[in-house]
């Protein structure tokens, strides 16, 4: 490599992909992107090790799409991933990047689901297989996944399917594969037992570490706030209008899509917004740091690449709406502040998945980043009125109000009006574009949210407390296979509490509530432990009930998913079937003279 690597273009990669990633709007390959593409390219096999949120999806999806041959129909590619959720996020992102290839498929493949409906898929052919260890494996013995034709194998997240007891299944597969071919194997850490299974099963493999660089960026003040992605802009905007330092801002997101819809929405808001990327010809992004200077803009929503070097001495926060790939972009972001001997803030907004991400940055810059209280509704309010008052203050200071003391005259005598209310609808006039209080929404603050949000599955706080018997008999339920672990599509990011989902399940479907046993939320969805032999009449009322706007979708948790909380209290045991106790308030166990209630309208 003689240059370093900025643009996709740069990357012998063939045009329907390229293509592909324009219209996506990434614009320069993250770090592991820019490292591996050119091996992979060349036909090395690679040991990659590098953080979550990395990119590492089209590290190696874009290489093995680069080889595939589209008028064969067998399946060239394997991508093993450790649970369900990573192999459909695979395959979305294989199919994103393959949307200028016509005739393409790939395929997810993974436990739960129905076995008729994967062996049709398969027959029917795909380009590229993405599946958990044990459904692959399955697959293969029946003969079912005919991997002859294979040049590319993946094993993404290796260290995570290790920890959840596939390395004996991966290996299975590793034997069972046509020996020529290329192997990637990626990995967030390089436990011992994974580098032994790359030392036997990859061929000389390249080896590359995303390092975190280091930096001293003392005159920085430097916040992080925990957040999910549909709340960040409202975050974003509570704190354009509490900061004390406010002048201008930088706002850094990951696409140049993302530049332009965000710096809309900031617009529609009554922000002097623009945005800055690499689509932008050099004469338009002069303009737009030009007006930034001149106080034409005030924020700017910037990819990396185009906010290169930008030095712009009033720009008081660097915001890091999307978190960077790593702490070397993130030095380059935070020193567009705090230029010129003045004092700058950064803001870094993180979500849920990405807390590594934020303690591999305080490492590397070896500073603290200290955790933002983000404002409440009230405080903003607050801070709203205290700015009103002080306009009003200085208008009764120094303007001439004499036209408009005879206009005020006149209007109390007509309407006969006390002068407070006339004030107070005065008051309300000036506001109207800009109101003073926030609008309530129904729903749980989002300051709230941020301030309290655990990183681990919050635990079942449904009040009053149980006493210990009763969680210790839900515990022994669940060993016996008198409880069985469903999965909804309600999590922490719909603000969904314990408490709302029990409400729906007992009210919706009768269900009494000593037989909904532990409920677990995670980021987009929850699990639940219900009886094991709910007829389908209740399912389907469940199915369709709604907590917090979010339709259910109730279904059995796969195995893998089930695995996933192993280890936890209550953790997956399938035990015998079910005893017959009747479950519900009416004293239905599950027989088929059961009516269901009508669901709620
Ligand atoms: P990892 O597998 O390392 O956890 P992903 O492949 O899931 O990371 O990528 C994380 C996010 O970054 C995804 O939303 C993806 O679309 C985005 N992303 C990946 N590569 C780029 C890029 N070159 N430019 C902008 N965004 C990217
Ligand atoms: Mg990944």
């Amino acid at each position: 490599m003689t240059e370093p690597i900025e643009r996709f273009d740069q990357l012998d990669l063939q045009a329907p992909i390229l293509e592909a990633l324009a219209e996506i709007g990434y614009e320069t390959p993250s770090p592991i992107q820019a490292a591996c593409i050119p091996h992979l390219l060349a036909g090395h096999d690679i040991l990659g090790e590098a953080q979550t949120g990395t990119g590492k999806t089209a590290a190696f999806a874009l290489p093995a799409l680069d080889r595939v041959d589209i008028s064969k129909r067998n399946p060239q590619v394997l991508v093993l991933a450790p649970t369900r959720e990573l192999a459909i996020q695979v395959a979305e992102a294989f199919q994103r990047y393959a949307s200028k290839m016509p005739g393409f498929h790939v395929l997810p493949i993974y436990g739960g689901q129905s076995m008729v409906v994967q062996l049709r898929q398969l027959q029917r052919g795909a380009h590229v297989v993405v599946g958990t260890p044990g459904r692959v494996m399955d697959h293969i013995e029946r003969k079912s996944l005919n991997l002859d034709g294979l040049t590319t194998l993946v094993l993404d997240e290796a260290d995570e399917m290790l920890r959840m007891g596939f390395i004996d299944d991966v290996e299975w597969i590793l034997e069972h594969l046509p020996a020529e071919r290329q192997t990637a194997l990626f990995s967030a850490t390089m436990p011992d037992a994974i580098r032994r299974v790359a030392h036997r099963y990859l061929r000389d493999p390249k080896e590359v570490k995303i390092k975190a660089a280091t930096a001293t960026v003392s005159t920085i003040r430097q916040r992080f706030l925990q957040i999910a992605g549909p709340h960040k802009l409202d975050a974003l905007t509570r704190i354009l209008e509490v900061e004390d330092e406010f002048d201008a801002a930088i706002v850094f997101v990951r696409t140049k899509t993302a530049t332009v819809e965000l710096a809309e929405k900031l617009e529609a808001r009554g922000y002097a917004a623009a945005c800055l990327n690499g689509d932008m010809t050099q004469q338009l992004r002069e303009r737009v740091i030009e007006q930034l200077k001149n106080k034409a803009l005030d924020i700017v929503v910037a990819t990396d690449v185009a906010a290169r070097g930008i030095d712009v001495p009033r720009i008081s926060h660097v915001i890091n709406y999307d978190i960077p790939y790593d702490t070397e972009a993130y030095v380059h972001r935070i020193g567009r502040t705090g230029r010129a001997g003045r004092t700058g803030n950064a803001i870094l907004f993180v979500a849920p998945r990405e807390n590594h991400l934020l303690r591999q940055i305080e490492r590397a810059t070896r500073q603290p980043i200290e955790a933002l209280k983000l404002p409440s509704r009230e405080a903003v309010a607050d801070k709203r009125v205290a700015a009103f008052r002080q306009q009003v203050a200085d208008v009764l200071e120094s303007e001439d109000l004499g036209f408009f003391l005879d206009v005020i005259a006149g209007m109390e005598e007509k309407h006969d009006a006390d002068i407070r209310e006339l004030a107070a609808a005065l008051a309300f006039l000036a506001q109207k574009d800009r109101p003073l209080q926030m609008p309530e929404t129904g729903r749980p603050d989002i300051a709230q949210l941020a301030a309290g949000k655990p990183d681990r599955p919050v635990r079942d706080t449904r009040e009053p407390r149980e006493n210990r018997e009763e969680i210790l008999e839900r515990r022994r339920d669940y060993a016996e296979g008198r409880l069985a672990r469903y999965r909804i599509d309600v999590g922490r990011e719909h603000m969904a509490s314990p408490k709302d989902i029990v409400g729906a399940i007992a009210n919706e479907a009768g269900i009494e509530s000593r037989f909904i046993g532990q409920i677990n939320l995670f980021e987009d969805y929850s699990t639940v432990e219900l009886p094991p032999d709910l007829p389908n009449e209740v399912l389907q009322i469940l199915r369709k009930a709604r907590v917090r706007q979010q339709q259910l979708n109730i279904r059995l948790a796969s195995p893998e998913e089930a695995a996933r909380e192993r280890g936890r209290p209550g953790g997956p045991g399938r035990g015998a079937p079910a005893g017959k106790k009747p479950f519900r308030k009416d004293g239905f166990a599950g027989n088929k003279d059961f009516k269901p209630r009508k669901p709620k309208p």
